[in-house]
């Protein structure tokens, strides 16, 4: 038995292809507009999103929309009047990619049922097949830490047992494969994986209100803690209505003023 800790990564974001956004201002003859905001908005993310808001009114300036009488003039203000009024469709433009790391089949588990705005892709149990039982131990569990590791090692041992039984060297790659997936069933939901998440940040946005809630289970509530302090610190006006919470357990729940925008 190998004790891990579940791990977060950023691994990637959206970026603006700065050429095609001058072609769009261009279009909008919004080249002024561009030039003034992009000057204040670096964050490329918070910039798309903004983007195509405007694109929607041709709100770029007074006059563009014969309509249109008045602006916000900054990004600030305008972000915080999209998450004021739910106007959330805009926020699906930008997405950030996640590694979550060393974490439980309990944690993909809970983590799938959020469809909406999401792509993933998780180290398969058919072709991996694990050397140990690799898995990170809930605080809650800590009074029975000695008895928990050795039912770990007890699963573990048994299951090396049932895969001797097998003379892999002779077996072909489909072969391994199918017998893996069989032997999979007698391993603990607990035992670590990993998964590379995308997710919008409308999304982003649910999923950190909904996993950090007290009520949510421990490790997915740490896991979206994490994701949450790399998303306020990444994208400050998208997150600027959460605020965080401390409780009794050292986790943090994020609570946003506008909820499922
Ligand atoms: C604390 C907690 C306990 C839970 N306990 C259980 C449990 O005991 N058993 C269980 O089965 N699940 C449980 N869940 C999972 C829960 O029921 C949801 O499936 C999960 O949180 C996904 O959220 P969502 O429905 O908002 O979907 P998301 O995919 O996150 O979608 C976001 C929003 O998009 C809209 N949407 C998405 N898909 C559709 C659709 N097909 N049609 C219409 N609108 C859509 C909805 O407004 C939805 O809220 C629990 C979740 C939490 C946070």
């Amino acid at each position: 038995m190998n004790k891990i800790e579940p791990l977060v990564i950023k691994l990637a974001e959206t970026k603006l292809n700065e050429e095609g956004v001058k072609q769009l201002a261009e279009h909008y003859t919004a080249i002024d507009w561009l030039e003034r905001v992009r000057k204040i908005q670096p964050n490329d993310s918070e910039f798309l999103i903004e983007l195509a808001g405007r694109a929607c009114y041709k709100s770029f300036g007074v006059g563009i929309n014969p309509n249109v009488t008045k602006i916000r003039d900054n990004p600030k203000d305008y972000l915080t009047n999209v998450l004021e009024k739910g106007d959330g469709s805009i926020l699906e433009h930008a997405t950030v990619t996640f590694a979550f790391l060393n974490v439980s089949r309990v944690f993909t588990h809970e983590i799938v049922r959020h469809r909406a705005g999401t792509a993933m892709s998780q180290e398969s149990l058919r072709y991996v097949r694990p050397r140990d039982i690799s898995l990170w131990l809930p605080p809650d569990l800590e009074p029975a830490s000695e008895k928990f590791s050795e039912t770990v090692e007890e699963i573990e041992k048994r299951y090396h047992e049932l895969e001797s039984q097998f003379d892999w060297d002779k077996m072909t790659f489909e072969q391994k494969k199918r017998v893996t997936s069989a032997l999979r069933r007698i391993l603990p939901d607990g035992i670590a994986t990993n998964l590379i998440w995308t997710a919008n940040h409308r999304t982003i946005r649910w999923v950190i209100e909904m996993r950090t809630h007290p009520s949510a289970e421990v490790e997915i509530r740490m896991i979206f803690g994490k994701v949450a302090e790399i998303c306020i610190r990444d994208y400050p006006l998208l997150y600027a209505d959460f605020t965080a919470k401390q409780l009794a357990d050292g986790t943090t729940q994020y609570i946003p003023k506008y909820s499922k925008v």
